[in-house]
């Protein structure tokens, strides 16, 4: 049934449109306000300033010159003119949303008829941007924590492999040469029976931001598990890889750790790999290698870093 504008209607009409919370406003075909209500002017902080005849870029100008109303990200009004020009009167219908420098948000939508007229009506929605907001913070982080070893702040397992799938493909890709090292506390067992699981804890943190404090910008480092570490270096060969773990045995021996346990020290081993780029090279392997230069050195002796040696060389 199609309604008909009775007296009645168009008179109950106008009553909503004048106490509503929702602002409404129209325009000329000259683009003039022929229209608004008391909450169009409110939301937008202009109603000591809008009369009808105000151009909609008046409206525009009061707003960017006394920063009320829309949170304009451009720096100059004819740069944030030509913005809104882009998209305004450019569609029969279009909704969009409007940030307001009080921090409100708004949901705008424009209706422009084949004779040029623009209604414009505007929905206050902060409640469901603000929960639409506190999800996308809560969700980051998650991501964050489900990527973050919790004891340590470094990359967990699982990101720690994100980042040697990354490298790994990169380095295939480009031919270049990238070295994992994995490192291992020694006697670590000892350190959590003789002091206490918290003071294991402490070494482990420990250990942790002493291999951040050596990396460079391109280096990852990651908690494998327990005590066990691992450092991936892009563009380094294994005899750098070695080098640079060798710099990191001395810095930790030069380590007070008094504040821990007055007269702490510990010690750790690495085994190094470089990748080598054979068709047969996968990371399985690649970390295996690792791994197996870590157990050369532990039975080496410990306290040192080995590149992984072939049986029989
Ligand atoms: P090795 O020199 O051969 O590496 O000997 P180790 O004693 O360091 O190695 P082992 O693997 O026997 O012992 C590791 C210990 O680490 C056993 C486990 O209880 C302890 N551990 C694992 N995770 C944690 C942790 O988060 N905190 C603490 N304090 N201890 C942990
Ligand atoms: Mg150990
Ligand atoms: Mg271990």
């Amino acid at each position: 049934m199609t309604p008909v504008f009775t007296e009645q209607l168009v008179s109950l009409m106008l009553e909503h449109i004048s106490h509503t919370e929702n602002g409404i406003a129209a325009l000329d075909a000259n683009d003039r306000f022929i229209f608004f209500n008391p909450a169009f002017t409110a939301m937008f902080g202009i109603a000591d300033y809008l009369t009808l005849g105000h151009s909609f870029d008046d409206m525009l100008t009061r707003m960017f010159s006394h920063g009320v109303g829309t949170n304009c990200k451009s720096s100059t009004l004819p740069e944030w003119l030509a913005y809104v020009h882009s998209q305004y009167r450019k569609k029969p219908f279009r909704s969009f949303e409007v940030d307001l420098v009080n921090g409100r948000w708004l949901l705008m939508t424009e209706q422009v008829n084949e004779n040029g007229e623009v209604v414009l009506v505007g929905n206050d929605i902060t409640r469901a941007k603000q929960a639409e907001q506190a999800l996308k913070a809560a969700k980051e982080i998650l991501k964050q924590q489900a990527l973050t070893d919790e004891l340590t702040g470094i990359s967990n397992r699982r990101h720690f492999m994100q980042l040697v799938h990354y490298e790994y493909n990169r380095a295939r890709r480009y031919d270049s040469r990238i070295s994992l090292a994995i490192l291992d506390i020694d006697y670590f067992k000892k350190i959590n029976d003789n002091l206490g699981h918290p003071v294991g804890d402490e070494v482990i943190r420990h250990f942790a931001t002493l291999l951040q404090q050596q990396l460079r910008k391109q280096d990852a480092v990651g908690r494998l598990g327990g005590e066990e570490f691992a450092l991936l270096l892009p563009e380094t060969t294994e005899a750098e890889a070695a080098v640079m773990i060798e710099r990191i045995i001395k810095q930790l021996k030069q380590t007070q750790l008094d504040h821990i346990v007055p007269g702490l020290s510990y010690t750790f081993s690495a085994g190094v790999a470089e990748l080598k780029l054979t068709s047969a090279a996968s990371i399985d392997s690649w970390v295996s290698i690792a791994d197996q230069a870590l157990y050369q050195a532990k039975t080496g002796g410990r306290d040192r870093v080995e590149i992984y040696q072939a049986k029989g060389k």
